[in-house]
């Protein structure tokens, strides 16, 4: 059984403020180190519930986050490039699960909510339905039928999930008290619940479905300001535009850049 982790630092255990992303060097220092207990965690629980193969993403800003010497070293890591170009039918893995989630942009009591940028994304659709960046993973590795089938995060993180994949099994590691703050629970419990939610669903990877949708794809984002529509336009002249609305219409999506990048 091959597994994909997918990371991001918002849903991981011990971070408790905003400040620990940027504002705060010395918080993000220990951000990082509790991103690597999360992840191996997971690791372990991965192939102590019978994965062969495990391979992870940094997925968090552009992927500098991981401290390298400290992950799991039977773990093989993929580029941001990697991730980002490789067509959905060339992934060779069986299921995938995503550490340190966060909910969608305008989750009410969710920590960190955001879908992809907090300044300059207001929302997110495809084909009229709104996802985070739970929802979006689950949708990319759907087309090749590759089930999400663990999460971590807050406890908005996990209800989130919940809605869009039945059967996913889920770990919350902590509550949001506001969007900048949360009470998060002791780090032994949380790496202990890590590894048991990834156990599990690995052991029971089979019975969970990849989320499914059909072409042709409308891949829609609802920017704050009209700058940002401005300059996705100049990026991508394809795009159709009104007002603040940015489309993509394709009839396949040929790599996770197709439906993140706008
Ligand atoms: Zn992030």
């Amino acid at each position: 059984m091959k597994l994909f982790i997918m990371t991001d630092i918002e849903g991981i255990s011990g971070l408790d403020r905003i400040e620990m992303l940027g504002a705060d060097p010395e918080g993000y220092e220990r951000a990082r180190k509790y991103l690597m207990a999360d992840i191996n965690a997971a690791v372990s629980g991965a192939f102590d519930g019978g994965a062969d193969e495990v391979c992870i993403l940094d997925g968090h800003g552009t992927g500098l986050n991981f401290i390298k010497e400290e992950l799991d070293p039977r773990v093989h890591q993929l580029t941001v490039e990697e991730y980002f170009k490789t067509a959905p039918e060339s992934w060779d893995i069986d299921a995938f699960i995503s550490i340190g989630a966060h909910a969608m942009a305008g989750t009410e009591k969710a920590f960190l909510d955001h879908t992809q940028s907090s300044v300059a994304w207001f929302d997110y659709k495809i084909n009229g339905k709104s996802y985070g960046e739970i929802g979006q993973q689950a949708v990319f590795f759907g087309l090749s039928d590759i089930p999400l089938i663990m999460v971590s995060g807050d406890e908005a993180a996990c209800h989130e999930a919940k809605t869009f994949v039945s059967g996913v099994v889920t770990a919350s590691v902590k509550k949001a008290c506001g969007r900048n703050h949360a009470e998060c629970i002791p780090l032994e419990e949380a790496h202990a619940l890590i590894y048991n939610a990834v156990k599990k669903a690995v052991l029971g990877w089979r019975d969970v479905k990849p989320v499914k949708v059909f072409p042709p794809y409308e891949l829609e984002v609802v920017f704050t300001r009209n700058d940002y529509c401005d300059s996705a336009i100049g990026r991508d002249p394809s795009l159709e535009r009104e007002g603040r609305r940015v489309v993509r219409r394709l009839d396949k999506i040929t790599c996770s850049l197709d439906m993140e990048w706008f």
